[in-house]
């Protein structure tokens, strides 16, 4: 397929501008005529549905959780970046398209991600508006700590809880919408299917989740803003109800799927403690700033890290990477932990862990002066490990966290079925192959206030649209489907619980499409995964019934899709044979143990195409043109 993504020309500078001028116009007094449906309420889609009520289309959104301002969002602990340039430190627009350019390998498309730095700063402008409670300095003016991958320092934040805060403030956007009768708001209501009529995407499917009755929703046009797909590995930094049937059944329905295996792996979560652990926590990345990172020099010292002396230390991210230190990006923080616990000098009882210490911060700012600005989550990893930050190094390792694939997007956010767009951490569109920290609320934000209002009316303005009835053939195909899914589930009656599966995927995933890949590795998870998938179909044992409250039948419903894309992530993975970002492929490393790109074969966007059940996925590839960040050899020393 050829994959048009609609960048407009150069120079860059102006190219949103102008892009935004030649978009067609819905009339103030037609905008009521046109009805969208936004599924997702997290700050993608809360922002999205709130800026488009607001504009007076009629608008219904949807969420799994009982209440949109618990989406998945309210996670995010460390920050949001802007290129403000408060500090004075040398930041610009450009200084933050460039990193994040260079932070994702090369493999994000520059129109994109230059628009993103420029949206950064109204972000920050609109939510200051709303009332968000960023840090900010004595003199009054906004604080801003530092992130990986920068030299600067451009994250604002509200202490560990930037997530909760700017979820607060879209919601409070959301709810006047709501209560203006602009947007309707349907919670635990779970997308189930896309529908498709003569080509465009015109409305849902969905699952109410209290009863089990599955209905249809029409509209002119579809926003996806359902987030990312990291729980594919069981054991991950997300909301244990992150997943990925939305976008894997919008896939099912035409819409193509971009680089599914760009994963990122954050360096700094606690580790997995047992075998029957379901969920991972993260330790967020601010806390680079000030914590450092070390290992005991000697591999298998299992000396406490007090009794181990300064000359017995190694700081190692400090001397690989002078330039950058603590704060290099995730995917090589990541990668060097991992290889520090390789070679035996990882610490904690299963050796795999690295310390995070504060005992310099502590020395330098106080206790109370590190509280300040780490206080929730020195008390969170507490509760957690019951060991005391203050008093001993945190013990860390890296966890499945975020993922840059999603579904391919042109630069409208668009996706390949006309009318149906895509959002926040579910497209692919602006990290590459590596986010940078603080970069997702960043573009969830831009997509949802600042660009989907926009295009969203270019596509209106510019379309005809037919009479779609819930009759139509299309939309009770789609319900059928759905029944049909439903009823498989339920109707297996097998021995083994959902979370088994699912857990026996995430290993599959983590050993062999984790923080390295190899063909070996890859191939043996191209084999194991169709069984796994057959052996779900016949043996997974759903208790309860459709028509009430039933977890287990929600959770099957979408260890059915993971089961699906993690072997697409797979092939996806062995199809791109270099190493960019957090896709780590064995075989192409420099002699220094850094990502090793093929820019000649590689600088492309991978996306792929449903063919049907049973048939192999159809590759398409958008090419990467860069005329502004040249392509090197990324360096962090
Ligand atoms: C612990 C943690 C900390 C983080 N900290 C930061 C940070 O400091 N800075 C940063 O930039 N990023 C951070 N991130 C990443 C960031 O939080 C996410 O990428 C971002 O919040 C995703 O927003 P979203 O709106 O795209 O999706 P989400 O917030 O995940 O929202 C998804 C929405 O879609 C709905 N949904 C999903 N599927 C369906 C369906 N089938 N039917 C109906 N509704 C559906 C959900 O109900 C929800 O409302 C962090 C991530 C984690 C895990």
């Amino acid at each position: 397929m050829e994959l048009k993504s609609g960048v407009p020309s150069n120079p860059i500078e102006t190219s949103w501008d102008r892009h935004k001028f030649n978009l067609k116009l819905v009339n103030p007094a037609n905008k009521r005529k046109y009805s969208l449906i936004v599924v997702g309420s997290g700050l993608a889609g809360a922002s999205a549905a709130a800026s488009l009520g607001e504009l007076g289309y009629n608008v219904q959104c949807f969420c799994y959780q009982d209440s949109p301002r618990r989406a998945h969002s309210i996670a995010a602990q460390g920050g949001i970046n802007a290129s403000k340039n408060y500090q004075n430190d040398g930041d610009s627009v450009y200084r933050l398209f460039y990193d994040t350019v260079k932070g994702g390998d090369f493999r994000a498309r520059e129109a994109n991600v230059y628009r993103l730095a420029e949206l950064s700063m109204n972000i920050i402008d609109q939510c200051v508006a709303q009332g968000v409670p960023f840090a900010r300095e004595y003199g009054g003016l906004l604080a801003n700590r530092s992130f990986g991958g920068a030299q600067v320092s451009r994250t604002f934040y509200a202490r560990g809880q930037t997530g909760q805060q700017l979820l607060l403030g879209a919601y409070q956007a959301l709810e006047r919408q709501i209560g203006l009768g602009t947007v309707k708001m349907f919670t635990r209501t779970e997308m189930l299917d896309l529908i498709v009529i003569n080509g465009k995407a015109r409305g849902i499917v969905t699952r109410d989740m209290y009863d089990g009755k599955i209905q249809s929703f029409l509209a002119d046009a579809v926003v996806l803003a359902t987030g990312g797909y990291g729980n594919v590995f069981y054991l991950s930094t997300n909301a244990k109800g992150c997943n990925t049937t939305a976008i894997w059944r919008a896939y099912k329905r035409g819409a193509l799927f971009a680089n599914p295996c760009f994963t990122q792996i954050h360096p700094t979560c606690i580790p997995v403690s047992g075998e029957y652990q379901s969920k991972l926590t993260l330790m967020s990345e601010s806390l680079r700033n000030d914590g450092r990172i070390w290992v005991p020099k000697k591999a298998g010292d299992k000396r406490p890290p007090g009794q181990i002396p300064e000359g017995e230390r190694d700081y190692y991210l400090e001397r690989r990477y002078p330039a950058f230190g603590n704060l290099v990006p995730r995917d090589i923080a990541s990668r060097a932990s991992k290889a520090e616990c390789d070679a035996g000098r990882g610490v904690g009882e299963t050796g795999l862990g690295v310390y995070l210490d504060f005992a310099d911060a502590i020395q330098r700012l106080g206790r109370n002066g590190v509280a300040e600005r780490y206080g929730n989550l020195c008390d969170m990893y507490e509760r957690i490990t019951g060991e005391n930050p203050y008093q001993v190094p945190m013990r860390i390792f890296p966890a499945s966290h975020y993922t840059m694939g999603g579904l391919w997007v042109d630069y409208n956010l668009m996706s390949t079925i006309p009318g149906l767009y895509v959002l926040g951490e579910a497209n692919f569109s602006d990290h590459g192959a590596n986010r940078l920290g603080a970069s997702a609320l960043m573009q969830g934000l831009a997509d949802g206030y600042f660009i989907i209002p926009y295009t969203v009316g270019g596509y209106l303005a510019g379309t005809s649209f037919e009479k779609v009835s819930a009759d139509a053939a299309e939309v009770k195909e789609a319900e059928a489907n759905v029944a049909g899914i439903t009823r498989r589930l339920l109707g297996a009656k097998g021995k083994r619980t959902v979370d088994s599966f699912h857990r026996e995927l995430g290993k599959i995933m983590w050993e062999n499409c984790g923080m390295g890949r190899n063909e070996k590795g890859l191939q043996e998870a191209l084999r194991l995964i169709p069984s796994l998938r057959e052996e779900f179909r016949k043996n997974v044992r759903v208790p309860g019934e459709n028509e009430e409250f039933n977890q287990s039948l929600e959770k099957a419903g979408r260890l059915a899709d993971f089961l699906e894309l993690a072997e697409l992530m797979c092939l996806d993975a062995l199809e791109r044979n270099e190493s960019c970002g957090g896709h780590f492929r064995e075989e192409y490393q420099t002699r220094e143990g850094e990502a090793l790109r093929d820019d000649e074969h590689y600088t492309y966007v991978a996306a792929w195409e449903f063919t049907g059940e049973g048939g192999a996925p159809a590759l398409s590839k958008e090419p990467l043109v860069f005329d502004y960040v040249k392509p090197a050899q990324r360096s962090y020393k």
